[in-house]
Formats: C-alpha cells, structure tokens, sequence
C-alpha cells in the first residue's frame, strides 16, 4: 500500500496558495488496477447495490469498481449536466463554491459514495445530502485519500474508509 502512496504527487500553491495538490496521474498511469482493489478491499460489498461517483474524479475509480464488483454505477454531476429530473446541493469546496446534481428517477436502493479526495468535506455532505433526498440509502463513503486535518466528518453515521489518511 505505501508504495501505492509514492504514485501520488504533492503540487503545493496550485490550483490557489496554501493549497497543496494531491496530483493522482502518476498513480492513474502506473498503478490503476492496484489502486482499485485497494478502494474495493475497503469494505464488504455483499449488501450494496450501486456505487455513486463524484464528478469528475469520482467516476475514474467509481466506474471501475462498478465494473469489477458488477454494480450499477450512479453519477453525481456538476450543476447543468444532467438532464431533468434532478435534485441541487452547492457547497463549499478546498478552493471554490460548486453545485451537484443527481437525477430523482432511481429506485430505492443501497449505495457507496466513492470520490478521489475528501479535502474540507463540503463535496461529500453534499452528496451524502443528495443520495438521501434522492431515495438513496448510503451506507458507506470511500475515497482513496482523506484529508481529515481539513475535515470533521463524523464517523458515526455513515462510515468513511480510505486507502490513504493525513
Ligand atoms: P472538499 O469538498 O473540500 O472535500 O473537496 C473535495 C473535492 O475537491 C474532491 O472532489 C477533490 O477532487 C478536490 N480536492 C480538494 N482538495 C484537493 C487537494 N488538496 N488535492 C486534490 N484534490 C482536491
């Protein structure tokens, strides 16, 4: 696992001073399949229907587990993507003010939400957010890395795993 850590680039002052970047394509390139089994081996997924992604780094590991795990895969966008019916959530990122959309057409059902990075944890309250007022039950989060000196999610509700935690 530490070696997967070496694959990862730290880019301090972008995209904005005092932020230190967590660039993954080294990792992306060299050691896909490796890091989604490692976001996989986080949990059981015996109960779990879909797994949502997070636009846009979501999708790149939330995809693939999709495909590996046969489940159905869930996209949570930016604002304006998605076609109606859709449900908004803004929220305040690292470095930034966003919106995220999800369609309200699922059925009942148990997810996984899976993002690359939990910086603040605006982007992830939101989607939490989202899946539930969409009828989506979330029975965990993942993300391959958590910032969690910049957060305080609570653990308590809805479990959070990562493969990586500063
Ligand atoms: P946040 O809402 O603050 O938890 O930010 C999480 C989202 O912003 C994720 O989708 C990440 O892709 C991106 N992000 C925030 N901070 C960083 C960082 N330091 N390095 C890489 N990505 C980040």
């Amino acid at each position: 696992m530490s070696d997967l850590e070496t694959f990862i680039r730290d880019v301090p002052d972008f995209p904005k001073k005092g932020i230190i970047f967590k660039d993954i394509s080294p990792l992306l390139e060299q050691k896909f399949s490796e890091t989604i089994d490692a976001i996989i081996k986080l949990i059981d997924w015996s109960e779990v229907d879909s797994i949502a992604g997070v636009e846009s780094r979501g999708f790149i590991f939330g995809a693939a587990m999709a495909k590996a795990l046969g489940k159905g895969f869930i996209p949570i966008r930016k604002k304006g993507k998605l076609p109606p019916p859709v449900i908004s959530e803004s929220y305040t990122l690292e470095y930034g003010e966003d919106s995220l959309e999800i369609s309200t057409l699922y059925n009942k059902q148990k997810v996984v939400i899976v993002d690359d990075v939990i910086a603040t944890g605006g982007t992830l309250k939101a989607s939490i957010k989202l899946c539930k007022n969409a009828n989506l039950e979330v029975i965990s989060c993942l993300s391959l890395i958590n910032l969690s000196f910049l957060n305080e999610l609570d653990n308590t509700q809805i479990p959070i795993h990562s493969v990586f935690e500063y």
